[in-house]
């Protein structure tokens, strides 16, 4: 029997399957390909869902997470600790918010996020019941006030009872969130980029009509940028893309680049909702984490990424415009940065198969959707490897 083998049986024994998974068993990674327990290579258009920003066996962030193992793990948040104070800076100086508030997930920063727009409504006014006004084809996480936010049935049924759901407006329909607003509404939530919902971009003139409707009714503005932020859309944060600001902004997945950590960040009036006692979490922000959080920054602003994104992005663009051209089946192309997703006019499960067959991972966003998430550090080479793979598949 092969380790692979072996090792699937072994996890379907003792996981819990809350997910059918694809049958290879992933052992270590080297800048942009991954290596299964049977020594196959993968090139790596994936990175773990958007995480891995800086590729696998970045020398530079392993020995800050390794220095920072022999110094301190964790302190709780009842004292402070050097790297989260550090990383909180460095957050703040690059977004232009104000504070921020460490998670160890994006479901988490979303329902912290959650709760400040809550608790800003309610010291205004603490007789009504507040809801949310969230996206159709939205995701931000399985807890469940993430989910309830989450513009997806089929993620809520049977978890989060109907009254407990936040109104769900199109997604770059302005009339029809303005149409939904009502005085319980206490925060807009939405993605920059739509990620699991299918790599949709928010129209400016969308983003730019919910920051001034927020205005007009002094409610929060929630940007998600879990998925799209930290440089993956051609820009630190996708927000910026736009010229328009949120009140408190979501991060995680590439925040840590593999390190389990979320965060959100409050910008002016939001800033000020949340109070000793109001919220708080044992592990969220602890020194290795926000360490991860340190050397992610330091990377970044050493290697510029973002700039290279921009580069790299346009390149997949390109590619991918042609390989869109050359296949009928292929009805739509969209994304920016690295984030990018074609549209086909059937389920695409079966081309992600043959891909890794022939050493390329790839993901869906949506059943017809093959999602473009590569590591930051992909190359023009990476790309044009990937496309060959993809031809190769399509054209049987
Ligand atoms: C992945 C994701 C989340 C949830 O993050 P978890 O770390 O899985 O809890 C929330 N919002 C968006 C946009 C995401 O892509």
């Amino acid at each position: 029997m092969s380790k692979t083998q072996e090792y699937i049986e072994k996890g379907e024994k003792y996981l819990l399957k809350t997910y059918n998974r694809y049958p290879v068993v992933l052992d270590r990674g080297e800048g942009v390909y991954l290596y299964d327990v049977d020594g196959n290579r993968y090139l790596d258009f994936g990175a773990g869902i958007a995480v891995f920003a800086l590729g696998y066996r970045n020398q530079k962030y392993n020995d800050a997470l390794k220095g920072q193992i022999d110094k301190i793990l964790h302190t709780s948040n009842l004292f402070y600790n050097v790297p989260a104070v550090d990383a909180a800076e460095k957050i703040v100086k690059t977004s232009g918010m104000d504070k921020v508030f460490f998670t160890n997930s994006g479901a988490e920063a979303i329902e912290g996020a959650l709760k400040v727009a809550r608790k800003y409504a309610y010291l205004k006014d603490p007789s009504k019941e507040y809801e949310f006004i969230a996206m159709h084809h939205s995701f931000h996480g399985r807890s469940q006030g993430a989910l309830s936010v989450t513009g997806n049935v089929h993620y809520q049924e049977g978890f989060v009872p109907e009254k407990m759901r936040a109104v769900f407006a199109k997604f770059n329909d302005f009339d029809d969130v303005k149409a939904k607003i009502t005085d319980r509404t206490c925060g807009i939530i939405c993605e920059v980029v739509q990620g699991e919902g299918g790599i949709y971009p928010a129209d400016k003139e969308f983003l730019e009509g919910l920051r001034t409707l927020c205005d007009e009714k002094d409610i929060l503005l929630i940007f998600d940028e879990v998925q799209c932020g930290m440089g993956r859309c051609g820009a630190l944060y996708a927000h910026e893309l736009y010229g328009v600001k949120p009140d408190v902004m979501a991060l995680a997945k590439a925040l840590g680049c593999g390190v389990p950590v979320g965060a959100f960040v409050t910008a002016r009036k939001a800033s000020c909702a949340l109070v000793p006692g109001d919220h708080g979490t044992t592990y969220g922000g602890n020194p290795f984490a926000t360490a991860a959080v340190c050397s992610v920054y330091d990377i970044f602003e050493e290697e510029q990424i973002v700039e290279h994104v921009k580069q790299v992005g346009t390149y997949l663009y390109e590619k991918l415009e042609a390989v869109k051209e050359a296949h009928e089946e292929i009805i739509d192309h969209r994304g920016l940065g690295l984030m990018q997703g074609l549209e086909f006019d059937g389920p695409v499960g079966d081309i992600i198969k043959k891909a890794m067959d022939r050493g390329l991972i790839l993901m869906s966003a949506g059943a017809n959707i093959l999602r473009f998430v590569p590591p930051l550090i992909i190359t023009e080479e990476h790309v044009d490897e990937m496309c060959r793979i993809l031809e190769g598949v399509l054209a049987r």
